[in-house]
């Protein structure tokens, strides 16, 4: 067990909070504060894309624990509270109405916000962004009241906003610089059951678009395409990724590149400093690189890694990055880190979409697997990665070959 007596995290959200679960669940009896500066419970975001976001469940089945949790574990929380600043050198934290917090060990778990995009109009009332159970109110409402929505991007906010506003009952038009949805993470060929998919639930795709601006008076209107199209509607999504947040660890002097940088077992180069989750740019044993993941599996298990961690494990995280998305009636899970453009073996019905995807090197080592509304191969897909085994793609495609029998 270390010796800190007062520990600090920084970002009430998921991997946050799970880091102060941890923290007791291990033992750890000094003072845990979690600070946060949004005025919920911590909650986890991915029913702000999906059942949330259309009325379908209430802001309770996001939390990551009652409020009573906090309250009976000890732990203080204090959300609606940003800090302002990390003071390392005198190992404190400064929240925004001046007050200091002072901290044995720091973790650091601030998470990633969406990028903005520089065009005429991106300001107009109207505009939305997504990743705030807040943000997801306003479009909630905006859905419910009709109407066409553009959605700008069609990654995975995108292209899930795009089902839930659709579903909603709204006209959808699906804007992307690539030719399919999703095509900058899967490429074309994967990207092309997306573009199906939408077009068959009635979404408009319109790939290759050049946005050149938003427009309307006093609120939004259209949406101008370079080639001279414009598009009529009465709300804007805006969804092209996201980035790490890392101005606080910067302004403190930590290092940072696409993310704070730590080391395995989520330190950083200040002893006593951690960061987790989509904030942390963390070297990954598996890929022997340093690797960031924007998704809720690596906040939600990073969290508790780092919170060992600071009570004295040596507990290198090298989960392989995993995410989750719905979109009407198809689910999926994706496993590994691939280039979109790597060799794809598909395995099952793609016209159905009851599918495994898989990206092979040039070894046909499998670097990554999606599987569509296949369940219960996960674990089979990771395995295979793991392996390293070059696979004979022919056996990879035909589903009648088990996948243990590959590895
Ligand atoms: C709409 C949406 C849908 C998603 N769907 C999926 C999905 O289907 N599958 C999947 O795998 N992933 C999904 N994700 C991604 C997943 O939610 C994130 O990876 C996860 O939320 C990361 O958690 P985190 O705790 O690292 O950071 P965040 O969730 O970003 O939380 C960081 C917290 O820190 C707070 N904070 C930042 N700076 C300060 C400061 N200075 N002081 C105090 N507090 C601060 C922020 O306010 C925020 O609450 C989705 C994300 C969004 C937005």
């Amino acid at each position: 067990m270390s010796a800190a007596r007062r520990i600090v995290i920084v970002g009430a959200s998921l991997a946050g909070a799970k880091a102060a679960e941890t923290l007791r669940a291990e033992g750890f009896d000094g003072a845990v504060t979690l600070v946060g500066a949004e005025p919920a419970l911590p909650y986890e975001r991915p029913p702000l894309s999906k059942d949330y976001l259309r009325g379908e469940s209430d802001a309770s089945k996001a939390w990551v624990h009652p409020e009573e949790f906090y309250r009976d574990e000890d732990i203080e929380l204090r959300s609606g509270t940003e800090v302002v600043a990390v003071d390392l050198a005198a190992r404190m934290v400064i929240l925004t109405a001046g007050e200091q917090l002072e901290w044995d060990q720091l973790l650091l778990t601030i998470g990633a916000e969406p990028r903005r995009l520089r065009l005429p109009g991106i300001d107009l009332p109207g505009v939305h962004f997504l990743r705030t159970m807040a943000d997801s109110d306003a479009l909630r409402a905006r859905i419910e009241a009709g109407g066409r929505m553009v959605v700008i991007g069609s990654g995975w906010i995108g292209s899930e906003v795009a089902a839930s506003a659709r579903q909603g009952g709204m006209e959808v038009t699906l804007l992307d610089r690539f030719d399919v949805p999703l095509q900058g993470v899967l490429g074309t060929e994967t990207g092309r059951i997306f573009a199906d998919l939408h077009r068959d639930h009635g979404v408009e795709f319109v790939g290759g678009a050049a946005v050149e601006a938003v427009e309307g008076d006093g609120r939004v209107e259209r949406v101008r395409l370079g080639g001279g199209r414009t598009i009529a509607c009465d709300a804007v999504v805006v969804g092209v990724g996201v980035a790490p947040r890392t101005g606080l660890a910067e302004a403190a002097g930590l290092a940072v590149d696409n993310g704070i940088l730590t080391d395995a077992c989520l330190r950083t180069a200040v002893p006593g400093v951690f960061a987790a989750g989509d904030c942390a740019n963390a070297e990954h044993p598996f890929y022997g690189r340093r690797v960031r993941v924007e998704h809720w599996a690596n906040a939600l298990n990073q969290g508790p890694c780092a919170a060992r961690n600071m009570l004295g494990r040596e507990e290198p995280y090298d989960r392989l990055p995993y995410f989750f998305s719905d979109q009407y009636d198809l689910g999926m899970e994706y496993s590994g880190l691939a280039d979109p453009g790597e060799r794809v073996v598909m395995r099952g019905d793609v016209e159905g979409r009851e599918v495994v995807v898989f990206w092979l090197d040039e070894g046909n080592r499998v670097l990554a697997g999606m599987n569509v509304n296949v369940w219960d191969v996960n674990d089979q897909v990771q395995e295979l990665i793991r392996s390293r085994a070059a696979v004979d793609p022919g056996r990879l495609a035909d589903p009648d070959v088990p996948l243990d029998a590959l590895t």
